[in-house]
């Protein structure tokens, strides 16, 4: 389900080992079907596209977590009839696609997480502000990422003042916590619940969204264990067949889990140049039940995000950073540039990756 550029990673590792790939969205020209993936295109809560697209698949699975309600019941109903394999399962989406749900399931598995509050009602909007610790952020309870849909507030009045522009009630209030680093994990579960995972990475955002990630981040063992262990305790919480990347906030020894995506994550593209295996080859593996090793060595990579506004193909940077062989570039093929949108991404694998895009800008 999706046709970006997580589904175009997904088939450039799929496609090689033989499989057939078909992408459901309703973009045509799509990031996926530039690579070799047949498009099937009409929008996700379309019955008859979509089930007709279920009949010609054998397994499916998933690049986006924003799949409305229709289209996931209807795949539900027809895996109940049907040989079809969904990985992971309707309801993991569900979760992570609902902040409200996703933090429950956080807490239901004691990963400790930010101190947060429902804005269902008029009840909630009324009692939420005096309950709450300040600074801190109204989010969208669904739809958002990236920042998309958050207003930070920094004091009761702000905060009182902001709920009462709200069109609708589905928001959550999170109070901010003072991070020092921001951390993630790459992990894949299998169906007989073995799990494989990376070592957890280093995350660096510019405008809330992520622009660098150093692989490994270089986090203390005890930290290291605790991010790897909370991973592992989300995937056999929820019962999660498939691979996810999830996000912390690390200050001292405290760690708070942001939130997971349940898919192939942005900060895993490291795992592309480690000169092991991607998280794309997990996603597929996990999806097809096919043999994985238990340990995953990768070597240090830093990933940077390419912007439509740092998309400069033929720029000096660029053309220098191409002669260089231990840069690796990675274009999702998508013709219009726009501020924000992620174009492609570079990977560098080789000596000193603290500083390979130190002076960038
Ligand atoms: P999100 O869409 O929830 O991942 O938020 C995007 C970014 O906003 C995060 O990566 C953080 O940098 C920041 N952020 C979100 N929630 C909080 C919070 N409760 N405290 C501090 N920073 C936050």
């Amino acid at each position: 389900m999706g046709s970006g550029q997580l589904a175009r990673m997904f088939a450039l590792e799929a496609i090689p080992n033989g499989y057939e790939v078909f992408v459901y969205s309703p973009d045509s020209h799509s990031p996926a079907g530039g690579v070799g993936a047949k498009e099937f295109v009409s929008e996700y809560d379309d019955k008859e596209a979509l089930l007709s697209f279920l009949k010609s698949i054998d397994a499916l699975t998933f690049e986006f977590e924003n799949i409305p309600e229709t289209a996931l019941s209807i795949i539900e109903e027809f895996e109940k009839e049907s040989n079809l394999i969904v990985r992971p399962s309707p309801n993991c989406i569900r979760i992570a696609q609902n902040r409200w749900k996703e933090k429950s399931s956080f807490r239901e598995a004691k990963i400790p997480t930010v101190n947060f509050y429902p804005i269902f009602t008029d009840q909630d909007k009324n009692e939420t502000p005096s309950k709450v610790s300040y600074p801190c952020i109204l989010k969208t309870n669904t739809m958002g990422y990236d920042g998309k849909g958050q207003v930070k507030c920094k004091s009761k009045e702000e905060l009182i003042s902001t709920l009462s522009t709200l069109q609708e009630f589905n928001h959550i209030v999170e109070e901010f916590f003072p991070f020092t680093s921001e951390a993630s994990v790459i992990i894949a579960r299998f169906q007989d619940g073995t799990i494989s995972h990376f070592r957890p990475s280093l995350n660096i955002h510019k405008n809330h969204i992520l622009d660098l990630t150093f692989h490994p981040g270089n986090f203390s063992p005890n930290i290291e264990k605790n991010l790897v262990d909370f991973a592992k305790k989300l995937a056999e919480e929820i019962d999660y067949v498939g691979v996810f990347g999830i996000e912390f906030f690390i200050k001292g020894d405290e760690i708070l889990c942001n939130e997971f995506a349940p898919r192939p994550h942005n900060s895993g593209h490291f795992t592309q140049d480690g000169g092991s295996l991607s998280q794309f080859s997990l996603q597929l593996r996990t999806l097809c039940n096919l043999p994985s090793p238990k340990e995953i060595p990768v070597r240090a990579v830093t990933m940077k995000n390419i912007l439509g506004e740092d998309y400069k193909p033929g720029s000096k940077l660029w053309n220098q950073t191409l002669e260089n062989p231990h840069y690796h570039l990675h274009l999702y093929g998508k013709t219009e540039a726009r501020k924000g949108r992620k174009m492609g991404h570079w990977n560098y694998s080789g000596p000193n990756p603290e500083s390979a895009f130190k002076d960038w800008e």
